[in-house]
């Protein structure tokens, strides 16, 4: 199919075959990109289901559904503690992009930033905005932040647990990957205290490093999820187990 522009849409917006878009929705679409009346595009829920649609005069009509074959195989969380700035925005797009199904920020003890709902909403926008750039079916959720030992002890686990760790002698995340769902964790810029990573290792996180060179936090999440989708998408593509 050819290049067409995504749009994520919430269940609320589609109705009887129509789409009612939102006026931002409208107006990119009919302002910025110069789509016309008859024009097609993608629309997503962002939870798997995907269609082909065309501009109307007044609501968008669904023209077919449209089958998507982007997803990782395997579900991965990643729990992050926030980075100082603007930072966990670069990391939301970046990890969106690569096929992080949950995002879980989380407050360390060595968290500089202090968050608010609004930079939740904005982050949520954000991995919408990657989704539709990187076709993805899905838009990863983006958890409310959590201090790291209120998420210990409060929420079971979503795969294989573990823990980025720069120091100690941890086995590679490469070889220690298994082939189904993960959940990674990666620490702030002043890195976890003993404290937290003995705390995580209690609860069944295995430590492991992604190598000898010590990556900025923003980088290290990065880094994660690329190792995790390449470790995923060549088993799959390989047929190996
Ligand atoms: N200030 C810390 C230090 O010097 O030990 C470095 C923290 S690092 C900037 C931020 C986070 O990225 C770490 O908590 C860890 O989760 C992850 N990280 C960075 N480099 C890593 C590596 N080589 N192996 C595993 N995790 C790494």
């Amino acid at each position: 199919m050819a290049q067409l522009q995504r749009v994520v849409v919430s269940p609320a917006q589609i109705q009887d075959g129509t789409i009612t878009l939102e006026k931002t929705q409208s107006h990119y679409l009919q302002r910025v990109l110069r789509l016309k009346v008859g024009d097609r595009f993608i629309a997503m829920d962002g939870q798997g289901q995907t269609w082909l649609a065309k501009i109307g005069e007044t609501v968008a009509t669904i023209i077919e559904p449209v089958a998507v074959d982007s997803e990782l195989p395997h579900w991965v969380t990643l729990a992050i503690a926030l980075p100082k700035g603007s930072g966990f925005d670069e990391v939301v797009r970046q990890v969106s992009e690569l096929g992080v199904a949950r995002i879980v920020p989380i407050i360390s003890e060595r968290t500089l930033l202090q968050p608010n709902a609004k930079k939740q909403a904005r982050w949520q926008k954000i991995a919408a905005e990657a989704a539709e750039q990187s076709e993805r079916s899905i838009v990863p959720l983006i958890a409310e932040p959590i201090q790291w030992k209120k998420y210990l002890q409060s929420e079971p686990s979503c795969g294989q647990r573990f823990l980025c760790w720069e120091r100690g002698d941890s086995p590679a995340l490469l070889d220690a990957l298994p082939q189904a769902a993960v959940e990674l964790a990666i620490g702030p810029e002043g890195g976890w205290t003993t404290a937290e990573v003995e705390a995580a290792v209690a609860v069944g996180y295995q430590p492991v490093s992604l190598g000898k060179r010590i990556l900025r936090a923003v980088t290290a999440a990065v880094a994660v999820m690329a190792i995790v989708a390449a470790a995923q998408e060549r088993c799959t593509a390989t047929g190996q187990q």
